[in-house]
């Protein structure tokens, strides 16, 4: 992209990644989220709200101007692994009303600050949490490394779930995603994280919002897209139907995706050209099932598609009505994550480059880089153009991301 390209803005993400410059950068735009939703009565962007698949609790945490923390909860041994803590409020604040809860990991996608920078914080006050990175991002006191695939093991238990660490260039150099797969208390373990969990069975609930006088099926209740599995179990689920009729549902893993790939869309090539940023999101279609949850550090859902009816795909039904089930959870404040991996096939663009070289005139015979690049330059120009006319900060892909 055009402005990555500019020596001036490599001079200034140097400073962002690799200074205190980016830390006091990111305290800045904390204190900006922190006075603009105060002014208008509200905690954050977007309200909390968590789901329970199996033994595991999903809790996620909305801060700064439109970012996502997430904390999973293991109920079995009520320990906590915390993704992407880039501000310690929040974090901090859901331990102290859920103090049976010990956070022993934290799991960061990247080295930016808006995903890391609430790891001093939390270290302070949980001494021997250990905080998993990529080598080449090193994130912020980041104490533990992975190879591409390893499976995470942690100092203290964590039994309901196992968690694969892969390694996602594209973003930045190092960028990661994690993989999460609740495990079934009646399976006798395992090997295969995403084979087995589409082979488990189990039942799937949806957990009350935590600080929402909304009940458990009105965040649900827009869902008729996505995710389609979690919303038909959740209906199942809260009508008193029998555990005998749930035998169909399955584990869902959960991939969280940083600033790689977002809903709808993917972040800002930073450090890769974009034939690595293309070998990636093709490997992700590749590798993940297309039930997986995909869990990103920002709510730009509404942009991502908007640009994508606007510039790219008018015609996609399946992303028309991605639009509705949006305006009508973003208009109740509500996070529009996650997103299952088979809507994200249908839907953004950066994910169906086979689909658009074949079918689409302005992309035909094109590689998948030429592709992406072209995309990435379109979407830079599109959220450039929305920040301009003033539209709501929330609502628009930020610099850093
Ligand atoms: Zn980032």
């Amino acid at each position: 992209m055009e402005v990555v390209k500019t020596g001036l803005f490599r001079a200034a993400y140097f400073m962002y990644a690799n200074t205190s410059v980016g830390y006091y950068y990111h305290s800045h735009n904390l204190a900006t989220a922190e006075k603009k939703f105060k002014s208008i009565e509200k905690k954050a962007h977007s309200k909390e709200i968590s789901f329970t698949y199996g033994n595991v609790q999903l809790h996620v945490i909305p801060f700064c101007l439109d970012n996502y923390a997430y904390i999973i909860v293991d109920l079995l041994c009520n320990s906590a692994l915390i993704v992407d803590p880039g501000d310690a409020t929040p974090v901090l604040e859901f331990f102290e009303r859920n103090s049976n809860f010990q956070p022993i990991a934290i799991l960061c996608t990247h080295k930016h600050w808006d995903h890391c920078a609430g790891n001093g914080e939390l270290l302070e006050r949980y001494p021997e949490i250990e905080i998993f990175a990529s080598e080449d991002d090193g994130a912020y006191l980041s104490n533990r490394t992975f190879r591409d695939t390893e499976e995470l093991h942690f100092h203290q238990p964590f039994t309901s779930a196992k968690v694969v660490a892969y390694e996602m260039p594209g973003h930045t150099v190092g960028h990661a995603l994690y993989c999460l797969t609740p495990l079934s208390t009646h399976s006798s373990g395992d090997e295969n994280a995403i084979k087995g969990n589409m082979e488990s069975e189990t039942e799937l609930s949806i957990q009350r919002g935590l600080n929402d006088s909304f009940s458990n099926l009105q965040v649900y209740q827009y869902e008729k897209v996505i995710p389609r599995i979690i919303c038909e179990e959740a209906f199942k689920a809260n009508d008193g139907t029998s555990s005998e009729l749930r035998k169909d549902s399955k584990y869902q893993s959960l991939l969280f995706t940083g600033d790689c790939v977002f809903l709808n869309g993917i972040g800002n090539m930073f450090e890769c050209p974009s034939v690595v940023m293309a070998a990636t999101l093709q490997r992700i279609v590749d590798i993940f099932p297309e039930n997986t949850l995909v869990l990103p550090g920002h709510e730009y859902t509404h942009t991502m598609v908007r640009f994508t009816l606007q510039e790219v795909d008018p015609e996609n039904p399946v992303l028309k009505q991605r639009l509705d089930t949006i305006l009508r959870q973003r208009a109740d404040n509500l996070p529009t994550v996650p997103a299952e991996l088979r809507i994200e096939k249908q839907c953004n663009p950066f994910l169906r480059t086979s689909y658009l070289s074949t079918h689409h005139k302005a992309y035909l015979q094109k590689s998948s880089s030429d592709i992406v690049e072209i995309l990435a330059e379109k979407k830079a120009k599109f959220t450039k153009e929305l920040n301009a006319k003033g539209s709501s900060k929330s609502n628009s892909a930020n610099s850093i991301s």
